[in-house]
């Protein structure tokens, strides 16, 4: 007995349990050209190495860096034709003749930037597995979750806790794992006042994350910008700073006699010299948004005042972990996330549309669908599951 479900395929065997059929080829969006439009394409559905796990994708979101990657922006550009996406969850559906026991067909679990490293190195040996120089990425050096199918390293496969919707996570395992760990290393302790810069995509994660960690949250938004403002407050901040973006560093002194670490999230180069005024002495800058411009600081101020400057990239396997863990919890994070993800519109077709969207919403009033882009657009266009 053949059941269809989407695309997906399903046969009743004579006991009646239903098993998975993958087909010889599945649809992705492709990036063929640095200077094109993602391709939807009909490409031969990837075959599992005996360290591998095949995913049938449930959803994937749309991470900013995957415009950086399509534009060729990145340093070291991906080998096209190359299909993107690193905020992928699916199920599993096969598994490679080495993979243990740890994973099972049926598993969810998410396809993220870090596919797999090289475990050996002295970056992998020492728990800081994002430093490997041997790391592969998916929707990079690897296919990725723009498509009904991708594999992932049975090694790094970090399954989806139980009861999470997989169309509200997707994101956590990029921007989440992003904004968790900037706030972990940031070291602010609950209680203590943490600044994040910029509410959009990253940042409003961000917020709810140190919300949902303990810590008193101030952010600081674009000038007169009063839905930013309203969906900071929503979120749980308790100040927030709209006023000229030269005056920041000093109107946190004054607020909150400084905060003990500042979260920039845009990639401005003034918020980050702005941060370096609004920290206590002792404080911390941790950097995710990505500016082009070089950033001057006094460095008799960083001795001094005995400041660090941290940049951090996503997450080891552990950190996500842990934000898939919190976010769980009767926290704000996922319900939050839910109205981020609501956006509709054929947003993958092409590129471009996702551009103008990203843009559109850089502008928008309303700032919780900064990052939505997100999720299950592209699934509508291509046919899976749909709820
Ligand atoms: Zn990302
Ligand atoms: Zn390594």
């Amino acid at each position: 007995m053949l059941l269809t479900r989407g695309s997906l395929s399903l046969i009743k065997s004579c006991s009646g349990k239903l098993f998975h059929t993958v087909p010889q080829t599945m649809k992705a969006a492709v990036l063929t050209s640095f200077s094109e439009p993602l391709k939807i394409k009909e490409v031969e559905t990837p075959k599992p190495g005996p360290n591998d796990v095949l995913v049938k994708n449930i959803a994937c979101g749309v991470c900013h860096s995957d415009l950086h990657i399509a534009k060729g922006d990145f340093p070291g550009r991906p080998q096209l034709p190359r299909i993107l996406g690193h905020e992928g969850i699916g199920e599993i559906v096969e598994l490679g003749s080495n993979v243990r026991d740890h994973l099972k067909k049926g598993n969810i679990i998410g396809v993220q930037w870090l596919h797999k490293t090289c475990l050996h190195c002295e970056y992998c040996l020492t728990g800081r597995e994002t430093l490997c120089k041997q790391q592969q990425n998916s929707g990079f050096s690897m296919d990725g979750g723009f498509a009904e199918y991708v594999l992932m390293d049975a090694d790094f496969a970090v399954k989806l806790p139980d009861g999470m919707d997989p169309y509200t996570s997707a994101p956590l395992y990029c921007a989440g794992v992003t904004t968790y760990k900037a706030l972990k290393v940031s070291k602010v302790r609950a209680g203590e006042w943490v600044s994040i810069v910029g509410v959009g995509g990253l940042g409003s994660i961000a917020v709810r994350y140190a919300v949902a960690m303990g810590m008193r949250v101030l952010t600081v938004v674009a000038p007169n910008d009063k839905a930013a403002v309203e969906l900071s407050k929503a979120m749980g901040a308790e100040e927030v700073y709209d006023g000229p973006s030269d005056q920041h560093g000093k109107w946190v002194r004054q607020k909150v006699d400084g905060v003990q670490a500042a979260i920039i999230t845009v990639p401005l180069i003034q918020a980050y010299e702005e941060a370096l005024k609004s920290v206590k002495r002792g404080g911390r800058i941790v950097a995710i948004g990505l500016p082009a411009e070089k950033m001057s600081i006094s460095t008799i101020d960083f001795i001094l005042r005995e400041i660090k400057l941290i940049g951090t990239t996503v997450g080891t396997r552990k950190d996500l972990q842990e934000a898939l863990e919190l976010a769980k919890l009767p926290s704000k994070v996922l319900d939050n996330l839910k109205t981020m993800l609501c956006a509709s519109g054929n947003i993958i077709k092409p590129l471009n549309d996702l551009e103008e969207r990203a843009e559109q919403e850089k502008g928008s009033a309303d700032k919780s669908t900064a990052k939505s882009g997100l999720v299950r657009d592209f699934w509508d266009l291509v046919g899976p599951t749909k709820r």
